[in-house]
């Protein structure tokens, strides 16, 4: 089927997809169903910029399937932006809100924009412009946004603002990610990485590996990055790699994780941390380390840097690091490399959204203990699942995770018919 869904990220979800419905066995012609999203949207959002002149960005939102429930995803602001990659990134996370038994389908939304160079007030005209353009498509039970890369707290708190303008009461329950204080949930800033550094902790154990005696780098520094970097400093492993758009470092000694964070909050990115523990980004991955956590953009382990990884575990922290060319090569090597696929791996997020949601829909608010603990039952929950049909089925931890999740989807198509 010919379609608008192309580029390099679609090509490497489409093609994932197309492994975990020959080994499920699912019948080609239920195949485009399952794949193909159900809407996608694409406004232009013109702003006003700082020098006076008006500037017109393009602007994306796919709601993958309505099967479970209501559509969810985050909301990219990155240069990279396409209909392929925010088509790619809903799909997967439809995969994984069923691979954790949320009650959602999946969405994902950006703008093409460089979130970097804006202003403040640039960013704020931008993001109340695309959640006004939104508005026609999203709901609390239609469709609930959150952030991801390129978008915080910050701009969820304007997009729930612009939304509650409209309809002229508050309805903190249209996104979620915001700040505690605008109907936000406790531990939701730190989800993610917390998530990640939890499902590490449990690999650790299943490999009996001390955290104490290992080492881990890490590839971005941005909100899953830098809160799985602290988590796992407290858990003992010593940080000593890191890396941002802007630089990167190499220590063997360990790296002075809170120093890396008062760095950031300072001056915005890592530059200028270090001039002694500078090293070459392009040969960061592929340091001897015990645990390697990309935690930045899509595509960065290829078939060449899967063939030269040089670690225990691989967390799977960003969205689709790995390409199925490098899948392959990991394969080979799944004595030696323990994978914690990103459907599985960076899940704490829309967990902990889930639960922000529920929160809002109720207006009745948990303590942070029990956000985590619940958290923590969930992440666990759907570790185990995916442990169990990796040793049944003899199969890779991305399959498993996959299928899991994907037979959901599939078998709640077949019993409701062709509506959603
Ligand atoms: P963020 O914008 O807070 O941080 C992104 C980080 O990546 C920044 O430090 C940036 O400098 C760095 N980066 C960008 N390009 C890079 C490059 N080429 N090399 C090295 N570093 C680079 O974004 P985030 O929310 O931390 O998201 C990171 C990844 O995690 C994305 O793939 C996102 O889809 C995924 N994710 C995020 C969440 C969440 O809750 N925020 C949930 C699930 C998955």
């Amino acid at each position: 089927m010919s379609s608008i869904y192309t580029g390099p990220v679609f090509e490497m979800a489409r093609n994932q997809f197309r492994s975990v419905a020959d080994y499920l066995e699912i019948p080609e012609g239920r195949r485009d169903r399952l794949l193909y999203p159900k809407r996608a949207i694409t406004i232009s959002c013109p702003i006003h910029m700082d020098n006076g002149e008006v500037a017109v960005f393009q602007g994306y939102r796919v709601q993958h399937h309505l099967t479970l429930g209501p559509t969810k995803g985050g909301t990219r602001f990155a240069p990279s932006v396409d209909i392929g990659e925010v088509s790619a990134l809903a799909i997967w996370m439809s995969w994984k809100c069923a691979l954790a038994g949320l009650p959602y389908g999946g969405a994902k939304g950006g703008v093409t924009v460089d979130a970097y160079s804006l202003s403040k007030r640039e960013l704020e005209s931008l993001s109340r412009r695309y959640m006004q353009e939104m508005i026609p498509f999203v709901g609390p039970h239609i469709d609930v946004m959150a952030p991801d890369m390129g978008t915080n707290e910050q701009v969820m708190a304007w997009f729930m603002d612009t939304y509650s303008m409209y309809q002229g009461k508050t309805v903190n329950e249209i996104v979620t990610g915001k700040p505690v204080s605008s109907g936000g949930t406790e531990g939701r800033r730190e989800a993610t990485g917390l998530g990640v550094a939890h499902l590490i902790g449990r690999s650790m154990e299943r490999l009996k590996m001390t955290p104490s005696a290992s080492t881990a780098i890490i590839q971005g520094f941005g909100n899953v990055g830098s809160y799985a970097a602290i988590e796992l400093a407290r858990q003992g492993v010593k940080i000593i790699g890191v890396s941002d758009h802007t630089a990167c470092y190499l220590d063997r000694n360990g790296l002075d994780v809170d120093a890396l964070i008062a760095h950031t909050a300072e001056h915005g990115s890592l530059k200028g941390f270090s001039t002694e523990a500078a090293f070459d980004p392009d040969q960061m991955l592929v340091q001897p380390c015990d645990i390697l956590v990309p935690a930045a953009i899509e595509r960065v382990i290829d078939a060449d840097v899967a063939g030269k990884l040089n670690c225990r575990i691989l967390a799977e922290a960003a969205n689709g690091p790995t390409t199925p060319e490098a899948d392959a090569v990991l394969d080979q090597r799944r004595d030696e490399i323990f994978v914690i696929p990103d459907i599985l791996c960076n899940s704490g997020g829309v967990i902990v959204s889930y639960f922000e949601w529920v929160q809002d829909l109720q207006q009745l608010f948990w303590k942070r203990h029990e956000v985590l603990d619940r958290l923590r039952g969930l992440l666990d929950d759907a570790f185990q699942r995916v442990i169990d049909r990796v040793e049944k089925d003899k199969i890779s931890h991305r399959v498993a995770a996959m299928a899991i999740g994907v037979d959901k989807v599939a078998q709640a198509k077949q019993t409701r018919g062709l509506f959603p």
